[in-house]
């Protein structure tokens, strides 16, 4: 069986005005299907780059990707099974929730009732059935991060990307969404998550470390 995920020695520069940056080299490491994954690192290190690498939001200038065995390097975010949760939510602020939430559902031509069927399932999932009719600016920032969660897993994902997803709330909400992502992996979904906190990684089976845009530790977590 091959991974769910596999980076094979990762590499990418960005070309900016001021000459290149290398941002990541040489990343290797596999994720198998059911994992809760935390990468780790100081500021800068290329783990904002590491995800958007695996979204297919940026493209590797080496190496490849591959989802169960198959190249994806030059597949585009919506051809993979992928979604992303990001720090700041980055919710449609002109849509409501139910329309943030349906959006994956619709742009797959999912018919009306079906897509009001798995809003609400989502919705009670996170714990926010009631809230369908809101706009984001009339949530917290825990409730906007449940939304974004729902929104990541409307369309069925094998792979969560989350991006310091309790990096914008105070601990309790924080540990909500910990508690959410945890009860998804229970579930089925693999995640791989970014975090500058100790105890979020604790939700985790595995913690890679980055450093200057290489991988320095990829160490198991005890249970
Ligand atoms: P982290 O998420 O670990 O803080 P990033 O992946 O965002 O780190 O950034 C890794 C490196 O790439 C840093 O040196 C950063 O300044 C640089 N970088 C990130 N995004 C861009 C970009 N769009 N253009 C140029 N350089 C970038
Ligand atoms: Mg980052």
């Amino acid at each position: 069986m091959p991974a769910l995920l596999e980076l094979d020695h990762v590499g990418l520069s960005y070309h900016t005005l001021a000459g290149e940056i290398p941002a990541l080299s040489q990343i290797s490491f596999s994720i198998q299907e059911g994992e809760f994954v935390s990468l780790v690192g100081p500021s800068g290190c290329g783990k904002t780059t590491t995800l958007r690498i695996i979204a297919g939001l940026e493209r590797p200038t080496a190496g490849r990707v591959l989802i169960d065995g198959t190249d994806v390097t030059g597949l585009p975010p919506e051809k993979r099974p992928v979604n992303t949760v990001f720090q700041n939510y980055a919710l449609f602020p002109h849509m409501t929730v139910f329309q943030n939430i349906a959006y994956g559902l619709k742009v797959l031509g999912i018919s009306k009732s079906e897509q009001k069927e798995r809003v609400m399932a989502a919705l009670s999932l996170v714990r926010l059935a009631g809230f369908e009719r809101r706009m984001p600016s009339q949530l917290s920032g825990g409730q906007q991060q449940r939304v974004a969660i729902a929104r990541a897993v409307i369309a069925n994902p094998q792979l969560i990307l989350a991006d310091e997803p309790t990096g914008n709330l105070d601990s309790k909400n924080g540990q909500e969404v910990m508690e959410l992502l945890s009860e998804l992996n229970r579930e089925g979904t693999t995640i791989i998550m970014v975090t500058h906190s100790q105890h979020d990684s604790t939700y985790a089976h595995r913690v890679l470390h980055l450093f200057d845009g290489t991988l320095v530790k990829d160490l198991t977590n005890k249970l």
